[in-house]
């Protein structure tokens, strides 16, 4: 799916959730650099943009082997686009389809949007792998989280900014349940309770009690999502940790 060599540089699409954490470590176990990206578009919670420096900062102190390989934090203003699409991310208002059965936390071509700051980003940071955690499984119906729609992007990136970019999505076949198996394979234990401890993916914004699962109000679909995935993956005999 690529070419990752010993000097290879990447740059995560990094929220602070669940997904976008195993991510962060996928991409530190593959590329010699790592710099993150963050996108404040008015986000209702600012615990979602906090928890993004409580990750990396568990990430550095945890794991010797990726410390070093860990690089810059950059967070883009993107809030002129988050007033563009009026949704449940950025309004206050309750989860519900949409007449297109989209979820109403969807924000229109999002991911197109924010892959291509991320790339003139990456550009200027000499950085060539970007890595996303969009999905088809458990598909919520975001057709921007596509792997079509990103060979596209890929392609118009490449076209547009004469550049060699490969954009990484190593979560789009997976099972929430197998994101938890990855994030055991790739550092065990203390990377599974990290991600459950740090990373945040409750829609409402909500810390409160900690399930097994992690922190959130354990009731939107963010949540609901994130239990399920966790209770498969415990079921399964939790794979991925070894025995
Ligand atoms: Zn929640």
């Amino acid at each position: 799916m690529s070419e990752a060599s010993p000097q290879s540089r990447a740059l995560v699409l990094f929220s602070g959730g669940q997904d976008s954490s195993v991510c962060l470590a996928w991409a530190l176990a593959r590329h010699a650099h790592v710099e993150t990206v963050g996108f404040d578009y008015g986000q209702r919670h600012a615990v979602e943009m906090e928890q993004r420096s409580v990750v990396r900062d568990a990430i550095r102190a945890q794991f010797p082997q990726w410390a070093a390989r860990l690089g810059e934090d950059h967070v883009l203003d993107m809030r002129g686009f988050g007033a563009v699409g009026d949704t449940a991310m950025t309004a206050e208002r309750e989860f519900e389809l949409t007449e297109k059965g989209l979820p109403n936390t969807y924000v229109p071509g999002r991911n197109l949007v924010f892959l291509t700051y991320a790339a003139a980003l990456a550009d200027r940071r000499k950085l060539r792998f970007l890595v996303g955690g969009m999905c088809e499984t458990d598909f919520s119906g975001y057709p921007d989280c596509r792997r079509d729609t990103l060979d596209a992007l890929q392609s118009a990136l490449n076209l547009g900014m004469a550049q060699d970019f490969v954009v990484e999505t190593p979560l789009m076949w997976l099972t929430k349940a197998q994101t938890w198996e990855l994030a055991a394979s790739l550092g065990g234990e203390a990377l599974v309770e990290l991600i459950v401890e740090d990373s945040h993916t409750c829609y409402r914004g909500t810390r409160g009690a900690r399930h097994d699962w992690g922190h959130g109000c354990g009731e939107c679909p963010a949540c609901d999502l994130r239990r399920k995935g966790w209770n498969e993956w415990v079921a399964a005999g939790r794979p991925g940790l070894a025995a």
